[in-house]
């Protein structure tokens, strides 16, 4: 029977799923298992879509279809707990099984704190993540720096510090540190990312730490909950899931390398912040940047915070409708309801039309946030500062009393009468 906070190694013994996994298949497998066991209705993963630069989310009912979600794809910028909330009623009444990065987890957290999603009916296979290359830099970066057509890459992968491509012809393999030097690599905010071991999902996989004969043929696994054990032993028990104890030696690999990561976080966070000045000079270049804005709103759909049926960047008495450029109170509206909670996901800095890095701007103020009042988003299920005033709630009284009393119920809980 496998136990919460057990380190060990998993592949398959399923042929088609070992064929097209990442390494061993442990995850696809363990999707199977739950599937055809009926713990769960369904399954949202990632599969590979015109190509290997456009990542989308695909829903699973039967598990003959699993196999081609196998395999990583590290140029899959997509965040997947908006959909299970927009798409799958926030999981109210059926069960889901979704792999997620740590900042899909972070989401899945940060939403079910704004009951828009239902924890106690979703199962997270957590996948490690050293950080994701948006795809517009993918494609740049493997004709400028690699010199490869980026039609001709059928596999991309980041393997000991390398971004390795194989291509009609060849594989080659250039360090992320290089990459990012000359401008190219991951993403800003992965560059920032410090939650590197989903440990908040009921199981963390990667390949960290897999060491010897299994090196990569299986994925460490980490149980972090009872459901992450079930789910394991399960797929155990049907013969499905081969597992063996992670070597340990490997396990000093894996901390050490996760050490290491954590502190190359810290690095861009003190390189990208440094740049953004302070006080006065880092509100005047965030205006400066925000005026470009054309509000076209893809911050607000894609932000796994941004909820509200009714926003308050749209009531014309905030924000001025139809000028350009936009009032700066759309995105003070913004900072305001977000900056506590912001998960680092990048996603509002992905979609923008007009290139603002707005995860940048949000990041650093929530980091600001966590050293005043020390609430770190997207790990646990402890309410923001501003989830004591529940929206509607608020709303209806604004609209029956005329009073803004908002910022009592925001202080009483810090102790006010
Ligand atoms: P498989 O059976 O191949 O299943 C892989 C699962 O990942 C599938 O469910 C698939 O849908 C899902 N998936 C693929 N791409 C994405 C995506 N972009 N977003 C969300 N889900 C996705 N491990 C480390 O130890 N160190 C790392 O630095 C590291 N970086 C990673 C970066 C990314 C972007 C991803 C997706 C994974 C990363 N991993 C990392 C995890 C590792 O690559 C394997 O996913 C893990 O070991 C499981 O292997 P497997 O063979 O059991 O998975
Ligand atoms: Fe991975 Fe973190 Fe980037 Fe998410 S933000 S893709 S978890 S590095
Ligand atoms: Fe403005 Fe960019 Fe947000 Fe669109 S995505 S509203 S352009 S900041
Ligand atoms: Fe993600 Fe941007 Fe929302 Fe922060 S503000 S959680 S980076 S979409
Ligand atoms: Fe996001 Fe605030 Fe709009 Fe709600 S009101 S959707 S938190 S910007």
């Amino acid at each position: 029977m496998t136990k919460k906070g057990e380190m060990l190694y998993a592949w398959t013994n399923d042929a088609e799923i070992q064929k097209k996994a990442e390494l061993g298949g442990a995850v696809t497998a363990l999707w199977k298992y739950a599937l055809d066991s009926k713990i769960v209705d369904a399954v949202l993963a990632v599969t590979k879509g015109v190509d290997l630069y456009d990542a989308k989310p695909v829903i699973i009912t039967d598990s003959k279809d699993l196999a081609r979600t196998a395999g990583s794809l590290h140029c899959g910028t997509l965040l997947l707990p908006k959909l299970v909330k927009k798409y799958l009623d926030g999981a109210q009444d059926k069960k889901i099984g979704v792999t997620v990065k740590g900042c899909d987890m972070m989401g899945f957290y940060e939403l079910a704190k704004r009951k828009q999603i239902n924890l106690d009916n979703i199962i997270m296979i957590g996948v490690n993540c050293g950080g994701s290359v948006s795809p517009v830099i993918a494609r740049k970066m493997i004709a400028e720096k690699y010199g490869v057509d980026p039609e001709k890459v059928h596999k991309e992968e980041i393997d000991k510090g390398q971004f390795i491509i194989e291509y009609e012809g060849g594989h080659k393999g250039i360090s992320v540190d290089e990459l990012e030097e000359a401008g190219y690599g991951r993403r800003s905010n992965c560059r920032r990312c410090k939650l590197k071991i989903p440990r908040q999902a009921d199981l963390a996989c990667g390949n960290w730490g897999v060491i010897g004969d299994k090196a990569g043929k299986a994925t460490f696994v980490e149980v972090c909950s009872e459901k992450g054990a079930n789910l394991m032993t399960g797929a155990i028990k049907q013969g499905i899931l081969e597992t063996a104890p992670a070597n340990p030696k490997g396990l000093e690999i894996r901390a050490k390398v996760e050490g290491a990561m954590l502190k190359l976080g810290d690095k861009w966070r003190k390189h990208d912040f440094e740049a953004l000045g302070e006080g006065k000079d880092r509100l005047k270049k965030i205006m400066a940047e925000t005026a470009r804005c054309i509000k076209c709103y893809g911050c607000i759909d894609v932000c796994p915070i941004c909820y509200c049926v009714e926003c308050t960047t749209k009531n014309p008495s905030m924000v001025p409708p139809g000028e350009l450029p936009v009032s700066f109170m759309f995105h003070l509206i913004r900072y305001a309801h977000i900056a506590d909670s912001c998960v680092n996901c990048g996603q509002c800095e992905e979609v923008c039309p007009a290139e603002i890095p707005n995860a940048l701007f949000m990041h650093a103020q929530q980091v600001e946030l966590e050293k005043m009042f020390g609430h770190v988003p997207g790990v646990n299920m402890e309410l923001p500062l501003l989830a004591f005033a529940e929206e509607r709630t608020e709303r209806d009284r604004l609209h029956n009393t005329g009073s803004d009393m908002i910022f009592e119920n925001v202080f009483k809980p810090l102790g006010k009468k």
